[in-house]
């Protein structure tokens, strides 16, 4: 069977089902190729950072994610080892003053927003195939993609085929797109639980004890995404039939008043871990493809861009594609050199963050305590943080030199 359109996106996640959205409502014939029938909790990202927001506001993609269950957050309280409980709360990051017009970090489960962003896609147009499987491209002037759907064997040409098939993209390994990686210094991984009622709403908590460093991302009803990073080392530390009781048993954390309730919550999901890193494409694109969010390179986790990472891919790519009729490669030359310096930029963060928050040693509590006191009032020698909350692009260009980064490592 074959048929045609302008777009095809391959992978109808976050980044895929954004894009075929936006260029469906343009009047855009999109094809959305996704593997799942059904999306499944994984342990991925829920928590978008404040200049994702922006990037979602833009994009005029709230709405789904809200309607989803999303809801925001409004206050990051750095309850820590090194810090008392009452001076954490007195210094909590305010998340809705990050950006003007941004009410603070969106918290949405991420199996609900892909479905959410692939309802949104087809409403506004586009042909959404799920179950897809055997995905080939051919990219060239004259794109195309051969699928299986059903036993049956389909092709598609079109003007352009977005890869956006996430960590493992398909695509970039059959165009042969070299993906370069960091060698991961911690393990990473999550749980969803329920029954969290007397955490309060609207506020994230981000911290280190002994050697662990957590995350708590609230949602509504006492739903909450809880992350644990421990050092690579001690992989395997939250496997066996277990697992799910170990991981809520670690977060009675001392640091956080009343840590007893992650005892009592009841998980909502499955436990898993993932080696944390950083990787990248030279140019995330080919003649007739162009590769969005994980599939063009992914970033560390330990700061959660990966979603705002991926809804500006979509921006960018979306501005491309209207500006004019040249869809070659030569038109996506800028968004792979403005997506190298915005990813150089995140490893570096994820980096000093790995350094900072997951140095769990008395020397690495030092420095904790010492960057604690400058990172909100220093830009240059808080940037790297900053950037994490406000973008990238919105600290400046010295908090990324190595010099900085050489003061940030000597703070004791
Ligand atoms: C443990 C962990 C925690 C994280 N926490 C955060 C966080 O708090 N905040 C944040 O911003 N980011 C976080 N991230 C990163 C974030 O999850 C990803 O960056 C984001 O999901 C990328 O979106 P995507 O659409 O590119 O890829 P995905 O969400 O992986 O979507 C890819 C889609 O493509 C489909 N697909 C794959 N292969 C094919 C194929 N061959 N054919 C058709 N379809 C295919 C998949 O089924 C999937 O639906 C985290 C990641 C991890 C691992």
């Amino acid at each position: 069977m074959s048929r045609s359109a302008d777009v095809v996106v391959v992978g109808g996640g976050i980044a895929g089902s954004s894009l075929a959205t936006v260029l469906a409502r343009d009047g855009y014939q999109v094809v959305v190729l996704e593997r799942q029938t059904v999306y499944r909790d994984k342990v991925r990202g829920e928590a978008l950072a404040c200049w994702g927001v922006a990037e979602l506001l833009g994009l005029d993609l709230e709405k789904p994610l809200l309607d989803a269950g999303g809801c925001y957050a409004t206050r990051m309280v750095p309850y820590d080892e090194v810090t008392d409980p009452a001076q954490a709360e007195a210094v909590a990051a305010p998340l809705d003053q990050v950006l003007s017009g941004v009410p603070g970090m969106l918290d949405v489960g991420h199996p609900e927003a892909c479905e959410a962003l692939v309802q949104a896609a087809a409403t506004a147009g586009a042909t959404v195939v799920r179950g897809v499987g055997d995905v080939d491209v051919q990219p060239g002037g004259a794109p195309g993609v051969r699928y299986e759907h059903d036993d049956v064997l389909h092709e598609l040409r079109c003007r352009l085929v977005v890869a956006a098939d996430g960590r493992m993209s398909t695509v970039r390994r059959q165009l042969g797109i070299k993906l370069h990686q960091t060698t991961p210094r911690t393990m990473g991984g999550g749980m969803l639980v329920d029954d969290l009622r007397s955490w309060p709403a609207g506020q994230i908590s981000i911290g280190t004890e002994d050697d662990l460093l957590y995350l708590i991302f609230p949602r509504e009803n006492g739903r909450t995404r809880l992350y644990l990073l421990h050092d690579i080392a001690q992989k395997g530390r939250f496997t066996g039939p277990d697992r799910q009781s170990k991981f809520l048993t670690a977060f009675g954390f001392r640091c956080i008043p009343g840590s007893e309730m992650f005892g009592a919550a009841r998980p909502a999901g499955p436990c898993a871990f993932y080696p944390m890193n950083d990787s990248w494409t030279d140019q995330p694109s080919a003649p007739g493809v162009v590769l969005i969010g994980d599939a063009a390179g992914w970033n560390d986790p330990i700061i959660g861009q990966g979603l705002a990472i991926a809804l500006r891919d979509v921006r960018i790519v979306t501005d491309v594609l209207r500006s004019g009729s040249d869809w070659s490669a030569a038109a996506f030359v800028s968004y792979g050199k403005e997506r190298r310096e915005r990813m150089r930029r995140l490893r570096l963060a994820a980096q000093v963050t790995t350094d900072i928050l997951a140095t769990f040693t008395p020397a690495g509590a030092a420095r904790r305590l010492a960057y604690n006191a400058v990172w909100q009032t220093d830009l240059v020698l808080g940037g790297t943080r900053l950037a994490t909350l406000g973008g990238p692009d919105n600290v400046p260009a010295d908090s990324f030199t190595q010099s900085t980064i050489d003061r940030i490592l000597a703070l004791t």
